[in-house]
């Protein structure tokens, strides 16, 4: 069997939903697929406007609401005209489940209320991709991917419960497959008490890849509005190439660094099982795309990997004490209590230094918990260039005019913060 995955491009509207059904007839006419779909474009990002706004008290939430019912009635119409009432009334339901949650109090824990809201999403794409498959003759089984993937109660970033969930995946959708394919949601999972989680944002491709990994898939698919993996991002470099095969190694590096073609939870599982992972267009679906399997590529070109909105932060011992173990051990078990990630760490004689996401809900608890210890010094609007397999032209070519406030070099990698 095979694992496909559409991100929310390829099912942005209902000319995307038509060509999704396309690729499916062309590639996979009879075979076993599972198929792990995203939300709708940027449908999460609305919801997730939908939920701060609730969570602030705004006036806005009913307008913000309407919006995303209103993009989705708007792509049911076009995909089955007004024919398909189970459609209308699947939309329906998910619609009224995200209204209840929005009738009760705003006070409930912010991250738990998230999820409950932003997870319809996902749940309507599916709908609406496996009734349209149904439609022009694919028979297809919607499912719901939250009664599969048990998580733990971190909401915003769940955490599988591998054996069980393997468990329920390995005994339900074989049977399944015998007859259909499967359409399910992409980022998703639910707790033991029936709450709704997700795994964390762009976790789609991550569903995917434990799919494949507990069902022993023979390959996986991430179907892409780029043509598979290249030198950079094509938005920010305008002469990226195309890599045509990687190892996961360097799958797995490029992601770390924050490479945004895949989640970086993808490629465990996959590794963990020799299985090749596709990333191709789908705009382009006849072309190879680039394949990420065992073999280790020669001549990798170098590979930048910009990430933006950056904030350094220096802890400074109160009393020109040395830093020692003792205060990195505070600082990491705070910054691992908060789930956030050092992208780059520097010590000092009296200070620690390091680089990551600027994301003030965790953050500022962050600084909170620290600031009794240390002195926290704070510069935000950075931006974080990884450079792996780097020559000095490239370094040069992508600082070029700024201002580099650190530089780390590794035999593969160098990182540099700048401004
Ligand atoms: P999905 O629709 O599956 O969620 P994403 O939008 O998350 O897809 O990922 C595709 C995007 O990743 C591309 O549009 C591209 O701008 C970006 N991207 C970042 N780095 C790279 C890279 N090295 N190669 C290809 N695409 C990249
Ligand atoms: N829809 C989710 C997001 O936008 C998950 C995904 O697309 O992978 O983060
Ligand atoms: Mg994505």
């Amino acid at each position: 069997m095979q694992v496909f995955k559409f991100g929310g491009a390829s099912v942005k509207d209902a000319a995307s939903i038509k060509n999704v059904a396309s690729i499916i007839q062309q590639f996979n006419p009879q075979g076993k697929l599972v198929i792990v779909v995203s939300a709708m474009g940027k449908t999460t990002n609305a919801l997730e406007a939908v939920v701060n706004a609730f969570h602030e008290q705004s006036d806005d939430v009913e307008a913000l609401f309407q919006k995303v019912k209103e993009q989705h009635w708007g792509v049911a119409h076009e995909l089955f005209g007004s024919a398909d009432k189970l459609v209308y009334e699947s939309l329906e339901d998910i619609f009224s489940g995200v209204q209840r949650w929005l009738n009760g109090t705003p006070n409930v824990d912010y991250n738990f209320l998230y999820d409950q809201v932003v997870s319809a999403g996902e749940l309507l794409s599916t709908i609406l991709v496996a009734a349209y498959l149904n439609k022009v003759g694919v028979n297809t089984e919607w499912i719901d991917v939250r009664q599969l993937l048990q998580t733990n109660n971190t909401y915003r970033e769940g955490v599988i419960n591998w054996e069980y969930s393997q468990n329920r995946i390995q005994k339900y959708i074989p049977p399944i497959l015998e007859q259909q394919i499967i359409v399910t949601q992409g980022f998703l999972g639910g707790t033991i008490e029936n709450f709704t989680t997700t795994l964390g944002r762009e976790g789609s491709d991550y569903t995917a890849a434990v799919f494949s990994n507990m069902l022993n898939a023979e390959k996986m698919t991430v179907w892409k509005d780029v043509p598979g993996i290249l030198s950079g991002d094509p938005r920010l470099v305008s002469d990226a190439t195309l890599i045509n095969q990687l190892s996961y190694y360097e799958a797995i590096e490029m992601t770390y660094y924050g490479a945004k073609v895949i989640h970086p939870k993808t490629i465990k599982p996959l590794q963990n099982k020799q299985i090749p992972l596709f990333v191709r267009s789908f705009k382009d679906p006849e072309a190879a795309g680039t394949k990420i399997h065992t073999q280790v590529q020669a001549d990798m070109p170098s590979v930048v990997v910009f990430n933006k909105n950056q904030i350094q932060l220096s802890f400074f011992t109160k009393d020109f004490s040395f830093i020692v173990e003792e205060n990195l051990s505070a600082i990491y078990s705070a910054l691992a209590k908060h789930r956030i990630k050092t992208n780059l760490s520097q010590n000092g004689s009296i200070s620690f230094r390091v680089c990551v996401d600027n994301v003030p809900y965790k953050i500022e608890p962050l600084i909170n918990d620290l600031q009794e210890a240390f002195d926290i010094r704070q510069e935000e609007g950075l931006e974080l260039v990884t450079v792996r397999h780097y020559t000095p032209e490239a370094i040069e070519r992508f600082t070029k005019d700024r201002e580099v406030l650190l530089t780390q070099k590794g035999r593969e990698n160098v990182q540099l913060v700048v401004k």
